[in-house]
């Protein structure tokens, strides 16, 4: 007697739900992203007791005729591709035909739908793939899906579930990953009656807002834009300012309008970033790619979130470097231009206060402006040199490009005020702006060192009397392979035995530090990063050089050192972040402001 026999559908399609719908959460993402597919601009997602008792997606997209909301149960039923060329075009979320007929086997599923074209709409039920009814009925256009009991016949996978919180929040995280993506779309949580999200449709960025934008301070303030178009894949979207990092922060990839994890271009980003985090906090994102969709593997499973892509390497380096730009670009100003669009819904609650409207800051490239009209710190230093022994490498040092696309800021006549002891405050566009002294010189010196690097020329002071430096051997081993770099910089070292170096010259812009602490920094960070890379060196050499001039805090400063500071300030490309990624400055807005009264 012959043994093999085909399964029934119903349950040919239980041990295929097994694979597509583990959890309510799994459910609702087929639902909500079917009624997207379908054109929808409004879903309204009910659930009840976490999607155990009840999960309801209401949308307006294009609904279905009687013969389709039929077939739409059938295994291998879709609308969305027709033969397998079709995998490499595909422009819908769903595409296996998979979803409803593993649904409808472990649930007891009601559907209504009509299309715009159709006088009456269909109403169709069915329990564990047995259909139970199918009637005409009035209703409107558009698809409403009640998905009841879920697992009710399979008794193992309901025990499976887990509590009614953990099951919400993860219905919550299936929700966010397809809104933040839809910001076209209105959507609408709720939950046991209680709404939990509310989205009118609207940009990107208000998307993002509404979703994580809880606190008093706006979500996507601490965020910067970021975009690039490529042959291969343009990437735009939004990443998280160095100082709003921190140890929860929102990660979000989409490729195509899709969810995906992927943790080799995070560690892209990651990279983008060195150097200006603290340690154990990471940026959120919120990055979208867009690419044919033959470059990426298509065969997309329903639960997976890692999507392959054919050429990643060129992908992370067009990422890297996306992240890097908007990253250099941002500064303070722009970034108040960056809230117009939430700022133009705020606008008539200016009005109200007959303050001025917030205007977008004044920006004009001054080509001629020369940091170097100024030397380093001549109003506030007096290095002890000796004339003869300045190389001077003002004249010929070229100006590298950074300097020259460096936009000049037009800053107000005003008069800049010293508050606290260190902080440069002066009205900027529409905005009271807070500058930090000591960053501020230290983003400066930083700036001019590296370019003195760059050009190979230090300015160097003959130490009167010359000092030493004693290390330990690998200190010496360290401080003989940077000698070069240092010599660049400044620094006239000569070995003097096993265990120290005599420093015959030193940086000129060093005036009066005792140069040891700054070498001991040099040659601890060098240690510690194992870096090899001159170019790494030279970053650090310039680093603890600026941190160690820097107008320390609580000196006075007049009106003029603190406009010249400004005006070298915002010279920089550059100038919103110190070299280790601290803000230099934050403003507070007339909209913040007015708000406290
Ligand atoms: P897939 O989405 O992979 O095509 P599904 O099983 O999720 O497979 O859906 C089957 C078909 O049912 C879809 O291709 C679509 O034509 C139709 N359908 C499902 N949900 C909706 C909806 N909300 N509005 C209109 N049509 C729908
Ligand atoms: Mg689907």
């Amino acid at each position: 007697m012959d043994i093999i026999h085909l399964l029934p559908d119903n349950v040919a399609n239980q041990i295929a739900a097994g694979e597509v719908i583990q959890r309510p959460a799994s459910c609702l993402k087929e639902l909500v992203e079917n009624s997207l597919d379908a054109g929808a601009t409004s879903v309204q997602v009910i659930v009840r007791e976490a999607g155990r008792a009840l999960m309801q997606v209401i949308d307006n997209g294009k609904g279905m005729s009687p013969t389709d909301a039929r077939m739409a149960f059938e295994r291998h039923a879709t609308s969305k591709i027709s033969c397998a060329a079709d995998l490499f075009s595909l422009q819908t979320m769903g595409f296996r035909g998979e979803a409803l007929a593993s649904i409808c086997a472990v649930a007891q599923v009601e559907v209504v739908t009509k299309r715009e074209e159709d006088e009456m709409g269909t109403l169709i039920e069915i329990y564990g793939s047995d259909v139970q009814r199918q009637e005409a009925v009035a209703t409107t256009t558009g698809t409403n899906f009640k998905v009841k009991n879920l697992f009710y016949n399979v008794p193992a996978r309901r025990r499976f579930l887990k509590t009614n919180a953990t099951e919400l929040r993860n219905i919550i995280t299936e929700y966010n990953r397809i809104v933040l993506v839809n910001p076209q779309c209105h959507f609408l949580l709720v939950s046991d009656d209680e709404v939990l999200s509310d989205l009118p449709a609207g940009s990107f960025k208000q998307r993002i807002e509404q979703v994580f934008g809880r606190t008093k301070q706006t979500f996507t303030s601490s965020l910067v834009e970021i975009s690039t178009e490529t042959e291969l894949v343009s990437i735009h979207g939004f990443i998280g300012k160095p100082e709003s990092a921190n140890k929860m922060p929102q990660q979000f990839f989409f490729v195509n309008n899709r969810f995906m994890r992927h943790p080799y271009f995070h560690k892209a980003v990651m990279t983008a970033y060195q150097g200006m985090l603290l340690p154990d906090h990471t940026p959120s994102y919120f990055i979208y790619f867009d690419i044919h969709p033959d470059a990426i593997d298509v065969n997309i499973h329903p639960t997976k979130t890692e999507i392959k892509f054919a050429d990643e390497q060129a992908i992370w380096q067009i990422l890297l470097a996306a992240v890097r730009e908007s990253l250099g670009k941002f500064n303070i100003v722009p970034s108040i231009d960056f809230e117009s669009e939430v700022s133009l819904l705020d606008l008539p609650h200016i009005s109200e206060t007959n303050a001025a409207p917030l205007q977008a800051p004044q920006v004009s490239f001054n080509p001629t402006y020369n940091p170097f009209d100024q030397r380093i710190a001549a109003s506030t230093y007096q290095p002890r040199m000796k004339e003869e022994a300045l190389i001077d490498w003002q004249e010929e040092a070229p100006l590298n490009d950074e300097s020259q696309d460096a936009a000049h800021f037009d800053l107000p006549d005003i008069a800049p005020m010293q508050v606290m002891g260190r902080y440069i405050t002066v009205p900027m566009a529409g905005a009271l702006l807070f500058v930090d002294q000591h960053r501020a010189h230290q983003t400066i010196c930083y700036h001019e060192i590296s370019i003195q690097l760059d050009g190979q020329k230090g300015m160097m002071q003959q130490m009167l009397f010359p000092e030493t430096i004693t290390l330990n051997d690998e200190q010496m081993q360290l401080m003989r392979t940077l000698r070069d770099d240092l010599q660049d910089a400044g620094f006239d070292l000569e070995q003097l035995g096993h265990s120290a170096f005599a420093i015959n010259s030193i940086p000129a812009l060093l005036g009066n530090k005792a140069p040891q602490p700054i070498l001991l920094d040099i040659l601890a960070y060098v240690s510690e990063s194992g870096g090899s890379a001159h170019e790494q060196w030279r970053k650090q050499i310039a680093t603890s050089m600026a941190r160690s001039v820097a107008i320390p805090y609580g000196k006075l400063l007049s009106v003029e050192e603190m406009q010249d500071l400004l005006k070298r300030l915002f010279a920089l490309k550059e100038h919103a972040y110190t070299p280790e990624g601290k803000p230099v400055m934050t403003s507070i807005s007339q909209n913040e402001l007015d708000k406290r009264f």
